[in-house]
């Protein structure tokens, strides 16, 4: 078979909350994001690992990633929708109980006018400039607002993973000044915000790539592994080229082995001649050009040639490939194909798939 297999350790995603759980006291709350599919690992099976070790509020970027969490998770669990209220949702927010979080004066009216009495939040903006009411805005409304009762009033930070950033305290000034004494659950931080310390966690926090693995949870467990099929090993001689635009030349015999993915699946093309597959603990120096649905690795130095290659696992995680590709492991996890055999791996519920 030439399907590459994503292997998804849900037992690890259920730790590396509980410990991001246990960095803030007791008394505060912690959601779980998984927008965009649980940063592409599957929200379904994600969520209902989640929610078994203890996750009850859930956080996605639109509504309808919202319905999906709702269906895998039933009744009971918040979830809330970072897009807020837009045209066209209201069924959806009705129907399936999701909880917007309103980010404007125009989504406030437009909730308040079409769902009264439905649970919402207030998205804040206090320097980041992405989302959520500016502090003038939020000046005019917040009377009106309050006495609704919104269930969270949330801002986000934009330098949380730089620990020594001041826009990090300057966004926490800001932030009490626009809510301090208001009486509502408030919220501030995600994996960054958490790692920041208490000043940062107020009533919940909302980590989304400290659960799977990624910077700047550090101390987190791995999650994901990815082995590719080897389909061909062949030998070269000197000065005999592999790949698209002859991208490498062998500069003495070689023994070059093909596997199964490409960037067709999420692998970068920039991984060409820099990123490493793996034989167990022995690296394969990827050689030449990153083809859609094939790579070529240098398996000249292994004892037994091997069946399967690894390009994520133990010795090889989401940042380190994304350092290679120069972007983030959370582009890199969301960015992961559809043509894996995906596998779930969980002491609790082993097998199911
Ligand atoms: C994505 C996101 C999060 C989670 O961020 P991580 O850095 O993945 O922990 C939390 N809050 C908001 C508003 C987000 O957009």
């Amino acid at each position: 078979m030439a399907t590459a297999t994503l292997t998804i350790d849900l037992d690890a995603i259920a730790a590396n909350w509980r410990a991001l759980d246990q960095m803030s006291n007791p008394a505060t709350q912690t959601a779980a994001v998984v927008k965009a599919d649980a940063y592409g690992l599957g929200a379904r099976r994600v969520v209902r690992a989640l929610a078994e070790a203890g996750a009850r509020r859930f956080f996605v970027a639109v509504a309808e990633e919202g319905a999906a969490v709702r269906q895998a998770l039933g009744p009971g669990p918040q979830i809330s929708v970072l897009s807020g209220h837009m045209a066209g949702d209201t069924e959806m927010i009705h129907d399936l109980d999701l909880t917007p979080m309103l980010n404007s004066v125009e989504q406030i009216t437009r909730h308040l006018d079409a769902l009264p009495g439905h649970p919402f939040g207030i998205q804040l903006d206090t320097g980041m400039n992405r989302l959520g009411l500016e502090a003038t805005e939020w000046e005019a409304v917040a009377v009106a607002v309050l006495e609704r009762r919104p269930e969270l009033v949330m801002s986000h930070l934009a330098c949380s993973d730089a620990p020594g950033h001041a826009m990090n305290a300057a966004q926490l000034t800001e932030f009490h000044a626009l809510t301090d004494g208001i009486g509502v659950p408030r919220s501030l931080a995600a994996t960054g915000g958490i790692l920041l310390g208490p000043d940062y966690h107020f009533e919940l926090t909302r980590p989304g790539i400290g659960l799977f693995g990624g910077r700047p949870h550090t101390e987190g467990r791995p999650v994901v592994s990815l082995s590719l099929p080897v389909i061909q090993i062949r030998e070269i001689a000197a000065g005999e080229v592999v790949g698209y635009s002859c991208g490498y030349t062998a500069g003495e015999p070689r023994l070059i082995a093909t596997v199964a993915a490409g960037y067709a699946d999420g692998l970068s093309l920039r991984y060409s001649n820099a990123a490493m597959l793996w034989d167990g603990e022995t690296p394969c120096p990827i050689v030449g050009r990153i083809s859609m649905d094939l790579i070529t690795a240098d398996v000249s130095h292994l004892r037994d040639l091997p069946q399967t290659l690894d390009i994520l696992g133990p010795m090889q995680g989401v940042d380190d490939l994304a350092d290679v590709a120069g972007t983030i492991g959370y582009e890199v996890l969301t960015t992961l194909g559809h043509r894996y055999g995906r596998r779930y791996a969980s002491t609790a519920i082993r097998g199911q798939t």
